[in-house]
């Protein structure tokens, strides 16, 4: 025990006092934290989809009988280990490292050669990335840590948005309450008051805009923009929604595809500015 504390300690030291070592440990730990994002994007959606199917059938249990729910239910909480989708095996230990064993098995099922999304992959290196990017801002320990949290909720969120439409409050809460520990703590250069009043006249300009049409935003997008709102205030939200159209409806341009979604981006750029 004295071991584990003692190298535990050297290691501390080595990394407040070593950039290069700072580095490195931000690499690994972003491409952790990467890593545990994945396990989120895939099964965060289906347990929401578990918690409708089972609303579904307490209000209305004619229509949708018990066994027909439970045949719709899937099997997930977000702890046990994983299973691959492709054919159902359990992911081994030395088949689930960050990064590195992507690369190994070159993007291919370990049992059944499937190739795995790019994504897992893209999520590791850019979480990771950030990570270095954030440690070498310079930031407080406290910092570090609520800015990584955010990040990584952030990340979350463009994830499942991107791929399901789908941004529930079990995203958008946490983000609110880290926002608001992060003027708490006076991380942002804004207070309490100046967050809490912007969020609630932004909260309600959007509802207005958005019950008479004028803009075309869920109410998914609506709290998440509420919600860092608080820390970064209404002119750089404001700012971030315009870009975060603009971008949107240049790729719906691009692709050619009823533009919305890529917004989660936009709320990206703007947590770095302020970051910074
Ligand atoms: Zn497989």
């Amino acid at each position: 025990m004295d071991l584990f504390f003692n190298t535990a300690f050297d290691l501390y030291q080595l990394i407040t006092h070593n950039s290069f070592a700072r580095v490195v440990f931000a690499l690994l730990t972003g491409a952790m934290i990467g890593s545990f994002i994945n396990v989120v994007v895939y099964r965060l959606p289906q347990m929401l989809k578990n918690y409708a199917v089972i609303d579904m059938h307490l209000m209305h249990p004619t229509e949708l009988t018990e066994s027909r729910a439970r045949a719709l239910l899937a099997d997930v909480g977000l702890g046990g280990r994983s299973i691959t989708p492709c054919c159902d095996n359990r992911i081994k230990a030395r088949h689930n490292i960050p990064i590195i064993s992507y690369l190994f098995l070159r993007g291919r099922c370990a049992y059944c050669s499937t190739l795995i999304s790019s994504r897992y992959l893209i999520n590791e290196l850019v979480m990771a990335l950030l990570c270095v990017l954030l440690v070498m801002l310079g930031l407080n320990n406290l910092a570090l840590f609520f800015m990584t949290s955010i990040t990584a909720l952030l990340l979350i969120v463009a994830n499942i948005d991107i791929r399901y439409r789908l941004l529930p409050p079990h995203l958008t809460m946490p983000i609110g309450f880290t926002a608001i520990l992060m003027v708490h703590y006076d991380l942002v250069l804004i207070t309490m008051s100046q967050g809490i009043i912007s969020a609630i006249a932004l909260y309600i300009f959007l509802t207005v805009a958005k019950t008479k049409g004028q803009i075309l935003l869920g109410q998914g997008d609506v709290e998440l923009i509420v919600a860092v709102t608080i820390a970064i205030g209404a002119q750089m939200s404001l700012s971030v929604l315009a870009l975060a159209t603009l971008s949107s409806w240049l790729v719906a341009k691009i692709r050619r595809v009823e533009g919305k979604k890529e917004r989660a981006f936009g709320q990206y750029i703007s947590v770095f500015t302020f970051g910074a």
